[in-house]
């Protein structure tokens, strides 16, 4: 048995990235001058301009990193630094409670450092934020607000197009962390006035250690690394070009894709969550509403069972899962999306992928009731 229910952490690459991958791996430099460099230099530009195509950026917008970490980082820290540098006073910056550590450990070493004054903005008991909240943060010197367009425990979605146009009415650019979302939603900078994006190749069906940073034309961004002043001098640094070209067939695979997968998966999600609450101590956590959620990601707290000895179980058992952070101790820890939310219990994450079958769904269900079931009626048993 095996059933992978974890592609929030990483998903299945998909056959064309692969392909992709193996066809670029032995590419010349897509600096150098000869001709084999600059044929994969046209491999580079091609996968700029379909990712741009993708979520209605330009090619020139689009900036390859490493990953969403990496993507998050030089918008937020590049940005500021830029608007410091500009007004040569502290900018001011908000983010939401519910940021991935991406986003949050940089704005806090930020703000640590004297660089920002920064601003946390909270979340309903559903995950998600509301505008108004951020708007009332707004001051004068605000320079930057990031608020993540799906939430990677929760899949709670935010109203990140109505935010970021009324941050745009007030010359406020938003970067948004989109890692979770590009998946299954229909993502496009232009029409949604964003100014900054993150996005992670291996969540969507790329290989780990690609993704991009999607950085406005004309907003200042001070670079991360310095070197041989690739991608417009703000991310130096030899093009990764299989990566490149993996991450670009698997966005193009996802987006064609994607009316597929959201259906299927919107039908698989109920399944599991309507079958899972019906057990005795089980939640679903999230919003009700459907189009606020994530197709891919059902949240669970779960009574009477500890959150270790479940992950520890279904593992055994071959189920792939996620659930809440485990201090040293074996007692577990909240998250910080969780304490924001103020929802309690022990947390179980499932989230599909676009390989994700009926078959997965059913073995889940069965042995996850079982398990539960089992452990509820030992628990303090094993503490
Ligand atoms: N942002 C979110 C919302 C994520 O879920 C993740 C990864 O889990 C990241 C950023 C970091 O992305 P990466 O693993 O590509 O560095």
């Amino acid at each position: 048995m095996n059933v992978y229910l974890d592609h929030a952490a990483s998903s299945t690459p998909r056959p064309q990235a692969r392909e992709a991958f193996l066809m670029h791996l032995d590419a010349a430099n897509g600096s150098a001058a000869h001709q084999r460099g600059q044929n994969t230099r046209a491999v580079i530009e091609e996968a700029r301009e379909q990712v741009a195509h993708a979520i209605g950026a330009t090619p020139h917008e689009v900036v390859f990193t490493s990953g969403g970490t990496e993507a998050d980082n030089l918008a937020i820290k590049g940005i500021i630094w830029a608007a410091r540098e500009a007004t040569r006073t502290t900018p001011h910056l908000i983010i939401s409670a519910t940021e991935h550590a991406a986003v949050k450990d940089p704005a806090l070493w930020l703000a640590e450092r004297g660089d920002i004054t920064l601003d946390l903005v909270g979340c309903r008991p559903d995950g998600c934020i509301e505008v108004e909240q951020v708007l009332a943060l707004v001051r004068p010197n605000t320079a930057l607000v990031s608020v993540m367009m799906a939430n990677n425990e929760l899949g709670s979605i935010n109203p990140i197009a109505e935010l970021a146009g009324a941050l745009a009415a007030r010359g406020i650019p938003l970067h948004t962390d989109a890692v979770q979302a590009i998946a299954t939603l229909d993502v496009n900078v232009a029409r949604d006035q964003i100014s900054a994006l993150a996005a992670s190749g291996h969540k969507f069906g790329a290989p780990q250690g690609v993704g991009f940073a999607v950085l406005r034309r004309d907003l200042p961004v001070v670079p991360l690394q310095h070197g041989g002043g690739q991608d417009r001098g703000v991310r130096s640094g030899t093009f990764a070009t299989a990566l490149i070209a993996s991450v670009a067939a698997a966005l193009r695979e996802t987006v064609a894709d994607r009316p597929r997968v959201n259906e299927t998966l919107t039908r698989l999600s109920d399944t599991l969550a309507q079958q899972l609450t019906a057990l005795s101590g089980v939640r679903r956590n999230g919003p009700t509403d459907e189009a606020k959620r994530l197709a891919s990601h059902v949240h669970l707290s779960i009574d009477g069972v500890a959150s270790e000895l479940l992950g520890l179980r279904l593992d055994a058992l071959g189920i792939a899962t996620s659930g809440g952070a485990a201090c040293s101790s074996g007692a577990t820890t909240a998250s910080h999306v969780l304490t924001a939310a103020g929802i309690t219990g022990t947390p179980l994450r499932l989230s599909l992928g676009w390989d994700t079958t009926d078959e997965d769904v059913d073995t889940a269900i069965t042995q996850l009731a079982t398990t539960i079931a089992a452990l509820q009626a030992n628990q303090g048993a094993w503490v």
